[in-house]
């Protein structure tokens, strides 16, 4: 296959629960290797995203691929590449963690015996239960369930792994452990989780995405968006499609970065500077030199956007 250079796309990806809008047109862009938090406070619509990516749910409007793959109509081929772990997986209580792998193992293995058993030693170092491979998972801890959970998800050697909320049920340990886990899975495999804990995007995550109230607030590396010094940013609330004056001011050496996001069906754009003084210059002539985009709000960010999550966040978990 050619490489494809974002593993995940969607244009305008909605999902209406009867007259209550769970998802209002999501743009998503995830490249290739990297390792994505997917932030949000509780009923932001996380699950629903997830679950429009893996099929099992569909789209009320919009659309959305996967290595190039419709999501809809080539679900089947999708799935094939894609491990999953849902939020609070379920296993058979008397069955050890090796009895669970080998049943989750033939289901995708065609190989000999010898291979499958070799895989499932492989994939229990991997995650740290190879001492209680054993053992029944009756006596297994949050963490060490949710690591088995991702022993299952990765045993096909998946080019993507999705993660419902992998850590947000566990002790600071089993929290601990199992971001441990999905940072030795970051060679293997990209990673798509979802939490609502920022901790947890700070501490493995390349990039981040943050949803809420079903919308768009932010995408981009994190050292970029959580960067206490990024400081020196500007915002606009604009209409119309802003992409191509994205991409415009983004070559230009003074700009750092420039977000977008969507309220409202207006598009909130941060733009943040390294050079103050040609950003005051430049900045909103570049913008408006589009003449397809209307500027209805322009002004200097004062909040940054470890500010915007915390405040997201809090009280709603
Ligand atoms: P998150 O994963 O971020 O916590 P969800 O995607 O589970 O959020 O939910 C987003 C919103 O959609 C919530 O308000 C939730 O109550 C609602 N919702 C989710 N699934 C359904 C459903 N099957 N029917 C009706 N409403 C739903």
């Amino acid at each position: 296959m050619s490489s494809v250079q974002s593993v995940i796309q969607t244009q305008n990806l909605s999902k209406n629960y009867g007259n209550f809008q769970a998802l209002k047109s999501l743009n998503l862009d995830v490249p290739a290797n990297s390792i994505v938090g997917f932030l949000g406070p509780n009923g932001a619509g996380k699950s629903t995203t997830i679950k429009l990516l893996l099929g099992l749910t569909k789209p009320t409007a919009g659309s959305g691929t996967i290595f190039g793959m419709d999501i809809v109509k080539e679900n089947q081929d999708i799935r094939r590449r894609v491990g999953y772990l849902a939020q609070n997986p379920n296993f058979y209580e008397h069955m050890t963690a090796r009895q669970i792998m080998d049943f989750t193992a033939r289901f995708f293995f065609r190989g000999p015996d010898n291979l499958i058993r070799e895989r499932i030693d492989e994939t229990l170092r991997l995650v740290g239960l190879d001492d209680k491979a054993d053992r029944p998972v009756r006596g297994f801890s949050g963490g060490e369930r949710q690591r088995l959970g991702i022993a299952q998800a990765q045993v096909n050697y998946p080019d993507l792994l999705i993660l419902d909320e992998p850590a947000a049920a566990l002790d600071p340990q089993g929290r601990r452990d199992v971001l441990e886990v999905m940072d030795k899975l970051r060679k293997h495999s990209t990673i798509f989780f979802s939490t609502h804990i920022l901790d947890d995007v700070q501490r493995v995550s390349d990039r981040v995405i943050i949803l809420n109230h079903g919308e768009l607030i932010a995408q981009g590396s994190v050292e970029e968006l959580l960067s206490a010094s990024l400081g020196l940013n500007y915002r606009m609330v604009l209409k119309g499609d802003a992409s191509r004056t994205q991409k415009h001011l983004q070559s230009f050496a003074w700009v750092q970065d420039v977000m977008i996001g969507h309220q409202n069906g207006k598009t909130a754009m941060t733009i943040v500077v390294k050079d103050e003084e040609l950003a005051e210059r430049s900045l909103l002539r570049e913008v408006l030199s589009d003449e397809n985009l209307i500027v209805l709000e322009f002004s200097r960010n004062k909040q940054n956007l470890e500010e915007v999550f915390l405040s997201l966040v809090e009280g709603e978990s």
